[in-house]
């Protein structure tokens, strides 16, 4: 029987004898990142992204874009608790030392450390198919982490930024077609959503970042929140860029099913609805109401008569196929 990616680590790694609670761990296995205690006033938080050629990003990929990506996606995931960067470690396997290689990474991870004041503190590296392993680590004031679980039902669905751009490149590099710079660019170097992360504090009832797709990542929200969500697929931010280049047909599947976006998928009241106009528009994020929190556990998709939608489109997953 297939064992699904979230299956798998729910069985073996969230268990008892492994995902315990003891004092000082706020939130373990679960969210964007685990909440650890360090004091009265501030919590640690920490996130760790595997990234493997052939399966996370493709062969032969420029070091140089792939250094920036590597740090920003982990980045990402602080971005989707409302986080300030800290420092990171890299866990390293390289099939040889290649200095051109090795300096067109160094300076690509340097270019985001250096954005976000951010230092590499350690790491490790050893010979093995090409795989990088970043862990970030944030902090943020005690208990106003941004977590998967809070959305309730009433609430406004949002994401920033638009959707499908990424998976669009994807999707022309594995072709060996030409890829417009605009969708080449969000795939290799997603805006960085920290800014928005920290202005969403105290407004967002639950924030995720859009790493597997907004049908994935939404999911996760209604799991952990115990509610599911309408959303309105007309209203869907897709750029000027994807809808030039994917066919009509195929835009809504992408936008919702493709990964790799990097934006951040909340939830807030409604009466949040002009705070977060503000917030965002004074960091000049793009964002956009989706849909509503209602009660269930599902996604219903409507199209622009409300009518209901049936999407063929199926989250991405990790050994669905064994
Ligand atoms: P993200 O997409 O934000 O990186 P995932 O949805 O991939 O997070 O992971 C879901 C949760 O499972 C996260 O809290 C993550 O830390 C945890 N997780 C993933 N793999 C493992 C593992 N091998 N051992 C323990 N926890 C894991
Ligand atoms: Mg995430």
């Amino acid at each position: 029987v297939a064992l699904d990616e979230f299956e798998l680590i729910r069985r073996y790694f969230g268990t008892s004898e492994l995902g315990f609670p003891v004092d000082g761990v706020v939130k373990g296995i679960g969210d964007d990142a685990a909440i650890l205690a360090i004091g009265v006033d501030e919590q640690l938080l920490i996130s760790m992204d595997l990234l493997q050629e052939g399966v996370h990003f493709p062969a032969a990929c420029d070091p140089l874009l792939l250094g920036r990506r590597a740090l920003l996606v982990n980045i990402s995931d602080l971005a989707a608790m409302g986080a300030s960067p800290l420092c990171f470690t890299l866990g390293l396997s390289l099939p040889h030392a290649d200095p051109d290689w090795l300096q067109a990474f160094s300076e690509g991870l340097a270019d985001v450390a250096m954005a976000h004041a951010c230092p590499l503190v350690g790491g490790d590296t050893s010979r093995g198919p090409l795989a990088i392993s970043i862990q970030v680590h944030g902090t943020i004031p005690s208990g106003e982490a941004l977590m998967r679980s809070g959305a309730t039902v009433g609430d406004d669905i949002y994401v920033t930024g638009t959707l499908g751009d990424a998976a669009a490149a994807l999707k022309f590099i594995l072709a060996g077609e030409s890829v417009p710079d605009v969708l080449l660019n969000a795939y290799y170097e997603p805006e960085s959503r920290i800014r928005a992360g920290i202005a969403l504090r105290g407004l967002a009832s639950a924030a995720i970042d859009v790493s597997d797709g907004l049908l994935a990542d939404l999911g996760h929200i209604l799991d952990a929140s115990g509610v599911g969500a309408r959303v309105h697929l007309d209203r869907l931010p897709l750029s000027p860029a994807f809808c030039d280049a994917v066919a009509v047909h195929q835009q809504v599947e992408l936008a919702v099913s493709g990964g790799d976006d990097y934006e951040l998928c909340f939830t807030a009241p409604p009466d949040c609805a002009d705070r977060i106009h503000d917030a965002l528009g004074r960091l000049d994020v793009g964002f956009c109401r989706i849909g509503e929190i209602v009660s269930g556990n599902s996604i219903l998709w409507l199209d622009a008569q409300q009518q209901q939608v049936r999407l063929t489109a199926r989250a991405y997953s990790h050994f669905r196929n064994d």
